[in-house]
């Protein structure tokens, strides 16, 4: 019932636009990926090259001369935060510089492109105009899509059943125990629903940091946004009353909880942002799950899978149908791959292919065309060579953040050293046929210390295929 006026919503959002005048298309481009990813370094380094004309010999109406310049304008929708461009830019050029503060909830921003059309009649029309919209929101709010196809019964089962499978113990242990002894047909209290759901908040979490992609919803339990404490987060997965369920129960009413988190959480966020996208970047930390080991590439892949379920399109996804839109293209992006030498890239991107081809015939997706990039947002090391042994090995030179360890050398944040990172396998097969742990030599750098400046003064953020990426997410609206 609600589709005819989302619907209206989304026509009467274009009227607006271009009741301001002349027509301007509009590209919305959406990033996300899981927490860390690298969401923020990705946009404000994006942001940053298009506004400073940085160095994107891959960016097609760059290369080509026929970029003109870009600002930033205000968004139109005034309810949304806005992506902290400024503040973000500021922590990477101080002295010393900082990663800035990461995603925690959605944020927008409107840059203005002007460029000269390579279409022949353009020379009659003059210069044209694009205003790409960022929308910048957290993977774990993505994942939260296949609740919407979920009763509360049946969510509550599959949750149970994961947190009971052995492997799960150390980090469900807790919360299993609050539920021990419980009467879910008892009259409910404030106080239990909140011990449940502190509970299982606790457990979402843990398995976040021992290392789990393929995170479990509900997405604002990890990333609460502007609903921390509110009571639409406070329910947690509960087994079957034995003998009904009364109306002021436990069970009834985590249920309502459950069922209001999807119609006020769930749905207006797929409805008011994600719908209206026309583009998407998904930023992997690829490198974190193969360092990890073959259990983390196992779950990365998992992870993927779910991701791209969320933008299959048309009859494969009646979750999806009230929310028309076509998402054309989606880049997979493994993210920092400054952490490894520039001989694999190439092989970076070849292992992220894979996972994205598995995954997505373990979604049965459809619908928009893929394609990888292996990239750093801001490349925080440069390379040299080492002669170890008479032979010649490829390193990285950064600056490990204070506090890293690695052989037993702790560093402090001040002291350059270089490193060889270890090498990628030359070819994805072996990673997946033998399940072959790749052992890097992994650590945290700070942001990038001297910068150098161009010719206009501005600070120069170097990058690693930033220019390919943005060529395949725009480029062709600026044909
Ligand atoms: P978000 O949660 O997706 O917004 O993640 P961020 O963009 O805040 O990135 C999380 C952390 O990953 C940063 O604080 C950096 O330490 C690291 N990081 C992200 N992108 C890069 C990159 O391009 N190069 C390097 N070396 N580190 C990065």
């Amino acid at each position: 019932p609600t589709t005819i006026t989302d619907e209206l919503g989304i026509a009467l959002t274009n009227l607006a636009d271009s009741a301001t005048g002349v027509f301007t298309p509009t590209l919305r481009l959406g990033v996300t990926g899981l927490s860390r990813a690298g969401k923020t370094i990705f946009i404000t380094a994006l942001v940053h090259n298009l506004l400073t004309q940085g160095r994107l010999p891959g960016f097609g109406p760059l290369a080509e001369g026929r970029f003109i310049g870009a600002r930033l304008a205000d968004y139109p929708d005034a309810t949304i935060p806005r992506f902290a461009y400024e503040q973000h830019l500021a922590s990477l050029t101080a002295d010393p510089p900082s990663w800035p503060e990461s995603t925690r909830r959605i944020s927008q921003l409107r840059i203005v492109l002007r460029y000269q059309s390579a279409k022949w009649w353009s020379g009659l029309r003059g210069p044209a105009t694009l205003n790409l919209d960022i929308v910048d929101y957290p993977g774990e709010w993505l994942l939260d899509l296949p609740l919407l196809g979920l009763s509360f019964a049946e969510w509550s089962a599959e949750a149970l059943e994961r947190a009971r499978q052995p492997g799960h113990a150390r980090e469900a242990g807790d919360f299993l125990a609050a539920l021990y002894g419980i009467d879910v047909s008892q009259h409910a209290n404030d106080p239990s629903a909140e011990r449940l759901s502190s509970a299982f908040t606790t457990y979402l979490r843990r398995s976040r940091e021992h290392g789990a992609l393929s995170t479990l919803p509900p997405g604002r339990f990890l990333l609460p946004g502007d609903l921390e404490g509110s009571p639409a987060l406070t329910f947690a997965p509960l087994p079957p009353p034995q003998s009904g369920a009364p109306r002021d129960s436990l069970y009834t009413v985590l249920e309502k909880r459950f069922e209001a988190y999807k119609a006020q959480v769930v749905r207006p966020f797929f409805r008011d942002h994600f719908a209206r996208l026309d583009r998407q970047v998904v930023l992997v930390d690829t490198l974190r799950a193969l360092n990890t080991g073959p259990e983390a590439v196992n779950d990365l892949e998992t992870a993927l899978s779910s991701v791209l379920a969320c933008f299959r399109q048309g009859e494969a996804n009646p979750l999806l149908r009230p929310f028309v839109r076509s998402i054309d293209r989606i880049l997979f992006a493994a993210t920092k791959a400054d952490h490894v030498h520039h001989t694999s890239h190439d092989r970076l991107e070849a292992i992220l292919n894979r996972l994205v081809a598995n995954a997505a015939r373990r979604a049965h997706f459809a619908g928009a065309e893929t394609r990888s990039v292996a990239m750093a947002g801001i490349r925080a090391t440069s390379e040299g060579t080492i002669r170890e042994g008479g032979e010649t090995l490829p390193t990285l030179i950064g600056t490990p953040m204070p506090g890293e360890v690695l052989d037993d050398v702790s560093y402090d944040g001040i002291t350059e050293i270089a490193l060889f990172p270890g090498d990628l396998p030359e070819r994805p097969d072996s990673l997946f046929k033998d399940g072959n742990p790749v052992a890097l030599n992994f650590l945290r750098f700070t942001p990038p210390q001297k910068l150098e400046r161009n010719s206009a003064g501005d600070v120069v953020l170097p990058h690693i295929r930033l220019d390919r990426a943005l060529d395949y997410l725009i480029g062709d609206w600026m044909a």
